[in-house]
């Protein structure tokens, strides 16, 4: 295109700034043709000089008659984002309500820096056994230590934790002592995977993979959308399907994002990967450096992988030509961002599928209730893997009622003895036992034995735990730490008992009942000493964990074939959460947790304890009978109007003012009330959020419930955009939140 220079050209620019609108400039003269949508710009801007994109190319009528600065510099010869990522961005913050400058920020690394930075390698220490150590003698553990670096002709620090915990420190020492040799190496970007062979690559396909990459494989071939869910209990084979359709991909010339719910909780996968793809495999994950995670999507962008395996950000890999997008453990919460623009990666997964016509696996051994009504409606196809592979069959699940023990005291509130009986058992056939427990830290709270008031977070108004580790109180919700405190501040009582169990006092009791095993916990308190994860993972490898005790986090993706039998302590705790989701999530973690028994050749038992031993999401899961609870659970979301029936949104106002905020919530829902009930929108509220104030802010909250084809995209931007701007000026933050899955906070 040339332009005349007698006619200004103009730009819309967008800022990664949470606003609204983009900002037009005008082109100095004799750049017009440098000038392209994705291209960085530097611009005048409030004072300041800032970089914004590129969105669209306009003419003097974008102005409406109003004044334009000129942009600064153009900072790009081609686009830095090209043109269709960019519509799958614009389209991503229309669909969340939010700014698309805040979804830049989201989806881009760093914002958009005005440079891009060098990637700086981080380096880490690599040790060698010494061709000529010294005399003296070594500890078992240092001598464990010199021979795990002999053997492997060398190891870095994190390969060494990795097979000897705690191997890093005493490695340290002796290089100190002179018995290994320590350089130092560029620290690579893909995470230290656990080391596994990759044995399935080269086995053939059993024929439930086989039909399953039959259908994939034309799909893909076609060039064309298409979305599938791949139902298969855990081990029976969804990740080498994947893996294979990610070839099936590779061969079209074509590239493929493997989303994984929580990249550090997948040592195992990644370790298949990086075997089988090696270079043509990048990264996103929270723990690289800015510097890193710039290098690994430039790398993307530029087509020089054909695969990136990342958590739910990497649904923004701005890969050239994405054919598909997998995503493992679809149902799992963790694919919703819960703050900035409050996305659902798989939901995106789906609409990039359609925008660039890509292929769309969503695998889960419990796919969400979304997914089954979209194979429902047939806008998905249906593939099954109906039976793991090698070895036993699903494990057998018993439910216990724990309502006959509520009188008793202590331990023996919690241990049934069947469970005593089936621990006994296992570790008498020298198996390995997991107990879960969806709770960290001690006690559930302490409570006044006079006047039964819990302690209660000053900021949070919710229940503090008791973590004995600190010695302390914390908040679950804004992780303040507090003291125990002396006496009740209600009526000032002395007795302050802790009650209910968390992980940390499982443990405890679980290590005096059973003396001789040797036992380990996981749960995030445990995870957040660095390091620590992969030490408890390694041990339970090496068959060194009788007991291994936890939260979510032993639930999910690992393979311990000697674990035969899976305890859940309290099944229900997560039924009474104020959410329509509570059943399904229920539903899904126990099926999961079980799934964790009987991996190897041994058959696997299950045992859950409850108090509610009548409620679907317990009795069909103890069932196996994963279509038996979906059918349930939708008639009952269908007789609400609950997504997949309806759609929902939140919007959640928060302020440090109660008054201010009470309204705000005033004010939108007025505003809002009659569109939405022309458009048949249910509007429940405004209401203080079940918690009202967290982290020292006031919190209410509406609810829209829309029907099914209600366009969002559409509808809101336009009304919610002005609201946002004036509740602001009273110091009060409105937030959309389409398909909401935290409806607590
Ligand atoms: P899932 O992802 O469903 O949990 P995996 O793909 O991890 O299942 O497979 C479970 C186990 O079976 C793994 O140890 C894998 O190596 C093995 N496996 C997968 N496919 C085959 C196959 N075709 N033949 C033999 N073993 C297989
Ligand atoms: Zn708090």
């Amino acid at each position: 295109m040339t332009f005349s220079p007698s006619v200004p050209v103009f730009v819309e620019v967008a800022v990664p700034l949470p606003i609204d609108h983009p900002f037009t400039y005008r082109v100095p003269l004799g750049e017009e043709r440098r000038v392209q949508v994705g291209v960085r710009v530097l611009i005048p801007f409030g004072g300041r000089k800032m970089t914004g994109l590129v969105t669209a190319i306009t003419d003097a009528s974008a102005l409406g008659g109003r004044d334009a600065k000129d942009l600064l510099a153009i900072l790009d010869e081609t686009p830095y984002v090209s043109g269709h990522h960019l519509a799958f961005l614009s389209e991503t913050a229309r669909e969340c309500l939010a700014p698309l400058g805040e979804t830049l920020r989201a989806a881009l690394p760093r914002g958009l820096p005005r440079r891009e930075a060098p990637a700086a390698p981080r380096m880490e220490a690599f040790y060698r056994a010494s061709p000529s150590p010294p005399e003296g003698p070594m500890t078992p553990k240092q001598r464990q230590v010199h021979d795990a670096v002999r053997e492997a002709g060398g190891l870095t620090s994190s390969d060494l934790s990795l097979r000897v915990p705690g191997g890093a420190e005493v490695a340290k020492r002796l290089a100190a002592k002179g018995f290994l040799i320590v350089s130092l190496r560029p620290r690579p970007v893909t995470l230290h995977a656990a080391s596994l062979p990759d044995l399935a690559g080269d086995l053939s396909p059993t024929p439930g993979q086989e039909a399953a990459l039959a259908r994939i494989g034309v799909a893909v071939a076609s060039g064309r959308h298409a979305a599938f869910v791949l139902h298969g209990v855990t081990g029976s084979g969804k990740t080498e399907v994947y893996l294979r359709a990610v070839e099936q991909v590779r061969a079209t010339g074509r590239q493929a994002i493997f989303l994984v719910p929580e990249i550090a909780l997948t040592p195992q996968l990644l370790g298949r990967v990086r075997s089988r793809f090696r270079d043509g495999v990048a990264v996103l994950h929270s723990g690289l450096t800015p510097a890193e995670r710039s290098s690994q999507w430039r790398k993307i962008r530029d087509g020089e992988v054909f695969l990136c395996v990342g958590a739910r950000s990497a649904i923004f890999s701005p890969f050239p030509s994405v054919g598909l997008v997998v995503v493992d453990e679809e149902h799992d919460a963790a694919y919703k961002q819960e703050d900035g623009v409050r996305y659902q990666a798989r939901d995106l997964a789906l609409l990039r599928g359609r925008m660039e016509e890509a292929v769309v696996l969503l695998g889960s051994a419990t796919p969400s209730a979304e997914s089954f009504h979209r194979v429902r409606t047939g806008t998905a196809t249906l593939l099954t893997l109906p039976e793991r592979i090698g070895g036993s069959g699903m494990p057998e699940i018993s439910v216990v009622d724990l309502k006959e023990r509520a009188d008793r005291r202590g331990a023996d509130r919690y241990f049934s003895p069947e469970l005593e009986a089936a621990i006994d058992a296992t570790l008498a056939r020298g198996e390995k036992a997991m107990l879960f427990l969806n709770r960290r830290g001690f006690a559930a709270a302490l409570m006044c034995l006079e006047c039964g008031t819990t302690v209660q977070c000053r900021n949070c108004q919710v229940a503090l735990t008791y973590h004995r580790e600190h010695e302390a109180l914390l908040c679950h919700y804004c992780n303040v730490k507090r003291k125990e405190p002396e006496s009740c501040a209600k009526c000032g009582g002395h007795k302050l008992a802790q009650v209910g169990i968390g992980t940390e006092r499982l443990l405890s009791w679980v290590s005096k009942r059973w003396k001789e095993a040797r036992v380990a916990r996981l749960d995030s308190d445990v995870t957040r000493k660095r390091g620590a994860y992969g030490e408890v993972l390694s041990g339970m490898q090496r068959g060194e964990v009788d007991i291994l005790v936890g939260t979510q986090m032993i639930a999910k993706g690992h393979d311990f074939p000697e674990v035969t039998f899976v305890g859940v302590l309290l099944a229900d705790l997560s039924l009474s959460f104020p959410d329509f989701r509570a059943s399904e999530r229920t539903f899904q973690i126990l099926t999961q947790v079980a799934g964790r028994s009987g991996r190897g050749d041994r058959p696997g038992k299950v045992l859950f304890q409850t108090m509610a031993p009548e409620s679907p999401a317990i009795r069909k899961a103890a069932e196996h009978d994963y279509a038996g609870f979906m059918e349930n659970e939708l008639a009952a979301r269908e007789a609400m109007g609950y997504p997949p029936f309806g759609r929902m949104l939140l919007l959640r106002l928060s302020g440090a003012k109660q008054d201010a905020v009470r309204e705000a919530a005033d004010l939108v829902t007025g505003a809002l009330s009659g569109p939405m009930s022309a458009h048949g929108v249910r509007l429940l509220g405004p209401a203080p959020s079940p918690i009202a104030r967290v982290k020292r802010r006031f919190h209410y909250q509406i609810l829209l419930v829309a029907p099914p084809d209600l366009p969002v995209g559409d509808l809101f931007p336009d009304l919610l955009r002005p609201l946002r701007e004036r509740v602001r000026k009273s110091g009060v933050r409105l937030e959309a939140d389409v398909d909401p899955y935290q409806m607590m906070v």
